[in-house]
């Protein structure tokens, strides 16, 4: 597609302007990017879309770098959802680091950012809010633990998929039940845009880059790694028939590691039905959250497939 040769307004050493290529189109306006996007549609290109909520790090970065494989135009958005927090406080600390964050992408070559404010997201306010039917996968693990919580995703995971309107979603598997009830929302919703799951990013030590890690005290990152540890624990000793042993095993691990444990499961990977036994052939994933402090952490493993 045309990319715009735009001046970064700095003079260079000689005093001449530098040309760089291209540069991020930043929007706060939803009606403003829709029709810029539009035009864009029309032309023929494809249009790749990676939603987030800021604090951006590598993985969210290598999501903008899977949608830029394979579209013509790649759009971040950067909205700390209101309406997905059932914890005040968790909303209240959530990091943000804007300049980083727009650093990040245009070093990444982002083509536009989306950067509402939450009237421009929620023009009618939330409590008359659509209810998505999403069933059985909002009553366990994440769904058991924050009430309410997947509602919130999916409404403003709608919204964003109706202003954007991209062909291709990019999503992380770190959230694995989030990508289930993105997947079931797309389905809801009728919408032919293709869902990517990219692999989860960690750090050298194992633990899975998040947002929320900045907000931990030394002494618990040094501590977090440990889920990662219980988990791939988990996928070493996996073994045919009784899981509860394991679990179990997990939970203590995680416990005696400092951590306040709301759930370790192991589930069937396409329904996230939870098992108390494995027959051997049934796809699995292990899930964990866990709280070090006031820092809840999630993470996940595929155990067979
Ligand atoms: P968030 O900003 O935490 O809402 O995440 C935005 C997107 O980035 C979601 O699709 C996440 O699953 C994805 N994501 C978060 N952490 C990681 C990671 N460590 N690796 C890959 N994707 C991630």
């Amino acid at each position: 597609m045309q990319k715009y040769d735009i001046y970064s307004g700095k003079p260079d050493s000689n005093g001449n302007q530098t040309v760089i290529e291209t540069t991020m189109i930043l929007y706060k306006k939803a009606a403003a990017l829709s029709a810029y996007l539009a035009k864009i549609r029309q032309q023929g290109n494809r249009i790749g879309f990676v939603p987030t909520m800021g604090a951006l790090h590598q993985g969210h970065i290598s999501l903008v770098q899977a949608s830029k494989k394979i579209n013509d135009l790649s759009v971040c958005s950067i909205f700390v959802n209101p309406a997905q927090f059932n914890d005040k406080q968790d909303f209240e600390k959530y990091p943000s680091t804007i300049e980083q964050d727009i650093d990040q992408l245009e070093k990444a070559g982002c083509d536009i950012l989306f950067m509402p404010s939450v009237a421009e997201m929620y023009p009618q306010g939330t409590i008359d809010a659509e209810h998505y039917p999403l069933g059985y996968l909002e009553t366990v693990l994440e769904g058991e633990f924050r009430p309410g919580h997947f509602q919130g995703v999916c409404l403003v995971v709608h919204r964003l998929l109706d202003i954007v309107q991209p062909h291709e979603l990019f999503l992380g598997q770190k959230d694995y039940q989030q990508c289930m009830v993105i997947k079931k929302l797309i389905e809801l919703k009728k919408s032919n845009c293709a869902l990517h799951i990219c692999p989860t990013l960690r750090e050298n030590d194992g633990l899975a880059m998040s947002s929320r890690n900045v907000r931990l005290s030394a002494k618990d990152r040094a501590r977090a790694p440990k889920i990662y540890e219980t988990l791939t624990d988990i996928k070493t000793n996996l073994q045919t028939g009784d899981l509860n042993k394991l679990k179990k095993r997990a939970a203590q691990k995680l416990t005696d590691g400092g951590f306040t444990v709301d759930y370790i499961e192991i589930a069937n990977a396409d329904n996230l039905e939870i098992l108390e036994s494995w027959n051997g052939e049934t796809k699995l994933t292990a899930l964990a959250a866990a709280f070090l402090g006031d820092v809840r952490l999630i993470d996940n493993l595929l155990l067979a497939d």
